[in-house]
């Protein structure tokens, strides 16, 4: 589908510069460069998951109680750099959604009455944090096999890591799909996330893991939101002052809830929260905004 588009655009500004092509002003090449430059970062900066203001069923899981209650209470993140390598992980999905939109089409022009097998990019409703559905997007279901399965495109640390399972928040979002999927009606029985090698000549790295799915992790970990959501709520009604104490106050690496900070690994998003914290879109003003 994006092929498409983009190959129609593609010939219309083809057409346009060979019938009207900008004069020649022989701009140095390195303020060329800038401006080149300046048009690729702003358009990382600008992309939508770069601007993602409510949570997702990415950050749902986190391991950090500070970094949840954050994100939830509205704390503006603070993106030090273009997000060069969340770029090339967009880059690589957009390319393997393609793949499996063309597969797709192939499998119905082969057999139009069999149906579609595989779903990509297809958003579903996780569930709820302060009365507030969570939708997120799937990279892929497989129908027949009763799979989800995510695509991470990851460096040599975490694709070492994944050899011995994932990460407590990519964990749960996994369950968290394949709970929207069920309750959407289409019976999914497994989990799948495929750790794809940025750093590798070849896919033979990759890493495929898969576990039952499990509703309880997904419950589980929408009940820890929906009790931090519910203590940002009544603190508010003091003042925000008593929310952004509270928060700061949080266990910025909460290894019992961690098992990969327990293992020694730190949270990421931490320096993202300072905790000085400017307001973003506030989370649960922006539930109400939509109610
Ligand atoms: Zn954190």
């Amino acid at each position: 589908m994006t092929t498409a588009v983009s190959q129609s655009v593609e010939a219309e500004i083809r057409a346009i510069f060979k019938s009207n092509t900008a004069s020649y002003e022989g701009i140095n090449p390195r303020t060329a460069l800038d401006i080149i430059r300046s048009v690729v970062e702003n358009a990382i900066l600008n992309q939508p998951r770069s601007l993602q203001k409510r949570i997702g069923p990415s950050e749902i899981g986190t391991p950090c109680d500070h970094c949840l209650a954050a994100k939830l209470a509205g704390w503006q993140q603070i993106e030090k750099d273009v997000p060069w390598l969340p770029f090339v992980g967009t880059s690589v999905h957009s390319q393997i959604e393609d793949i499996f939109v063309q597969e797709s089409l192939k499998q119905c022009a082969t057999d139009p009455t069999g149906g579609v097998q595989y779903a990509a990019e297809n958003k579903t409703m996780v569930g709820v944090i302060d009365g507030v559905e969570i939708w997120g997007s799937t990279d892929l279901v497989d129908f027949v096999s009763g799979m989800t399965v995510d695509w991470k495109v990851v460096g040599a640390t975490t694709l070492r890591a994944a050899k011995v399972g994932p990460s407590q928040v990519y964990r749960v979002q996994q369950h968290l799909y394949a709970k929207g999927w069920n309750d959407a009606g289409y019976r999914i029985d497994h989990v799948a996330i495929a750790y794809l090698p940025r750093n590798d000549i070849s896919l033979t790295k990759a890493v495929w893991w898969t576990e039952p799915f499990n509703r309880e992790i997904a419950e589980e970990a929408l009940a820890r939101a929906n009790r931090f959501a519910a203590n940002i709520r009544a603190l508010r009604t003091i003042n925000e002052e008593a929310v952004t104490a509270w928060i700061t106050g949080l266990p910025r690496h909460n290894r019992q809830w961690n098992p990969d900070i327990a293992a020694g690994k730190e949270c990421f998003d931490c320096k993202r929260f300072p905790d000085n914290p400017v307001m973003a879109d506030p989370f649960l003003a922006g539930l109400d905004q939509i109610k």
